[in-house]
């Protein structure tokens, strides 16, 4: 697997991957997620900063601790 932040859509029926690039990050107050741009899933997402400052996503597995 590349480093890339790819994401792979976490509804099972789906499964799609996407590229960051490809989905619409938002904050809805559970943290960071994207709907998957073809079933509407929501995947949970992790935010982190890498070493030069610039925030990088993680795909987490259902949902995030509340
Ligand atoms: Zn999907």
């Amino acid at each position: 697997m590349s480093e890339t932040e790819s994401f792979v859509c976490r509804n099972q029926s789906c499964g799609t991957p996407w590229e960051q690039s490809e989905v619409v990050i938002k904050n809805e107050g559970q943290g960071p997620l994207f709907r998957c741009p073809l079933c509407g899933a929501r995947n949970y997402l992790e935010q982190f900063e890498d070493d030069e400052g610039n925030v990088v996503y993680e795909q987490v597995d259902g949902k995030p601790f509340l």
